[in-house]
């Protein structure tokens, strides 16, 4: 027999409070590794990455007041955020996976930034979407190049060798503002000396955003001067 009505939103109730819990101890801990690293906990804001989870899910974690999420694929956030928006004018929504260049335009109208800019194809398709969407009046993502520091071929990102050009052309041949830097690390190397390489392409391109660090090792980031954590399972619990 299946699971009745009452049973079931019993059990969303509780993986929603379970949800909640989990976001209150990762601020947390984001606020004392800031303090540890004499930072302001301020200066780092908590991206909870719901990929995966379905509108039901997150509107609890919304509800408890937190705004900045993360998205993987369009489609997804396609299906799942104009309802969860309505609701919640003020939530902001980052695209932290892969986009294809033909997506671009639906890209900068879903969200409110995007993390994963790496190469020259993708800057011209989102410089011609951004103009478009500014003429229309519509407000537009804010930008982020995605360093693939570890240089894994099957990930994204500009190599760290040609991130100083790639950044150069975004602003100069395409126009485009770039607010700061994100990477993945290998999931198999110590994370430090990723979230070094990426704060040094930052500070010497003299961008002051850096992406970095998820549930694993954000305390770590933050050490090394992350300006903003992508933290998902620890939030959401494991994903399916
Ligand atoms: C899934 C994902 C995260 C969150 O990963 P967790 O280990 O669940 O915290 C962060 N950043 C990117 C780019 C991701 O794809």
């Amino acid at each position: 027999m299946a699971m009745d009505a009452d049973a079931f939103a019993k059990a969303r109730d509780e993986m929603g409070a379970e949800s909640v819990a989990r976001l209150h101890r990762v601020e947390a801990a984001i606020a004392r590794a800031a303090r540890d690293a004499g930072r302001d906990p301020d200066d780092v804001t908590l991206v909870a990455v719901s990929k995966t989870y379905d509108a039901p899910a997150i509107e609890p974690v919304l509800a408890a007041g937190h705004r900045v999420f993360g998205e993987n694929y369009v489609q997804e956030t396609k299906g799942k955020w104009p309802g969860l928006r309505a609701a919640y004018p003020d939530a902001r929504v980052h695209l932290i996976g892969p986009l294809q260049s033909n997506k671009a335009r639906e890209a900068v109208a879903l969200f409110d930034a995007i993390q994963s800019l790496d190469r020259p194809s993708l800057a011209k398709a989102l410089a011609k979407e951004i103009a478009r969407a500014r003429e229309e009046g519509a407000r537009v993502p804010t930008l982020y190049v995605q360093v693939n520091t570890g240089e894994e071929p099957q990930k994204g990102g500009v190599v760290p060798g040609e991130a100083d050009a790639f950044i150069a052309a975004c602003r100069e041949e395409h126009g485009l503002a770039i607010a700061g830097l994100m990477c993945i690390p290998p999931a198999e190397d110590p994370p430090s000396p990723h979230f070094a390489l990426l704060a040094e392409i930052a500070r010497r391109n003299g961008l002051s955003e850096l992406s970095m660090g998820m549930s694993a090792d954000f305390a770590a980031a933050i050490q090394m001067g992350a300006t903003m954590v992508r933290v998902g399972s620890a939030i959401f619990g494991m994903r399916g």
